[in-house]
């Protein structure tokens, strides 16, 4: 199998930080391939792209993540193997890498997601120290506007502040499938607010049949299981147009998204119906921005 690395960094409206972006996107995809160029795995590829992308802050995941009303930074992240292992976080703060904390609650115990204190708790546990992922930036977005205004009308959240979330899909080798995502949720979230990045089927899934990670309003997402039914498409020669089909059909419903995907066959799927999703494509030995 020639390995393929698919990485996004959020779907939305409209950008901000758009070249520094779409460099932050490479570079992600860059790290991940020559992981599965140097015989390294799918989710070794996945999490390590999600990394680089998560140490950026002009990504809303790790460093410069979305903060909530409260101004605080709760993080979620999540990572899926196509044999149904999945790990995940939700609401946890002060730690550097969400995403490398959620490969470990799928490797190291038999759970499937930690929230808040009890997901720190265990980061510590992991050797994961204290770091705050607030930035200047952040704080000055939190003072602009009032967050009543807007929390009961997230979709305009997501059009005011551009995403940022980011995530991969990659297929080694061998033919393994993996899926990673990680977010700092939404900018004005209430406090202990759970999207879509760490549940299963919603933000990240993978099956023996492909391997996915969606980015977009994380409420519509979950409820309409984006990634677990984009994969479900993949069991079918059309595919494609299966996926196209679902992501207008959801559109119609609120549902604003993008969605990368790869085949156990190895055929990359990207596709969104918002305005822009930006990410990066590695394949053939060769690096591809899109947008
Ligand atoms: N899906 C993320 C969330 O709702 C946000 C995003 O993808 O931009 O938490």
């Amino acid at each position: 199998m020639k390995p393929i690395i698919i990485v996004h960094g959020g779907a939305g409206k409209a950008y901000s930080h758009k070249t520094e972006r779409k460099k932050g996107v490479k570079e992600a995809a860059r790290k991940g391939y020559g992981i599965l160029k140097n015989e390294g795995n799918a989710i070794n590829a996945a999490v390590e792209a999600v990394k680089i992308m998560e140490d950026n802050p002009v990504f809303n995941a790790g460093l410069g993540s979305a903060l909530g009303i409260d101004g605080e930074a709760e993080m979620d992240a999540s990572v899926m193997t196509d044999d149904y292992i999945f790990g995940g976080v939700t609401c946890i703060k002060d730690v550097k890498n969400p995403i490398l904390v959620a490969q470990k609650v799928m490797e190291e115990t038999e759970h499937i997601l930690l929230a808040g204190d009890g997901a720190v708790k265990f980061a510590r546990k992991m050797g994961f120290k204290e770091f705050n992922p607030i930035t200047e930036g952040r704080k000055k977005q939190l003072k602009k506007r009032s967050a009543s205004s807007l929390y009961k009308n997230i979709d305009k959240i997501i059009e005011i502040y551009g995403g940022g979330t980011v995530g991969a899909v990659a297929i080694d080798k061998n033919g393994k499938l993996a899926a990673a995502t990680s977010t700092g949720g939404l900018m004005y979230h209430l406090p202990g607010r759970v999207g879509d990045t760490p549940l299963i089927g919603a933000g990240t899934y993978a099956s023996p049949y492909g391997a996915a990670s969606a980015t977009g309003y994380g409420e519509m997402i979950a409820r309409f299981m984006v990634t677990k039914e984009i994969v479900e498409c993949m069991k079918s020669e059309g595919f494609q147009h299966c996926a196209e089909n679902f992501l207008e059909k959801i559109e119609e419903r609120g549902c604003g998204c993008g969605v990368i995907a790869i085949r156990k066959d190895g055929v990359p799927l990207i596709l969104k119906n918002t305005p822009v999703m930006i990410g990066a494509i590695g394949a053939f030995n060769n690096i591809k921005v899109f947008e």
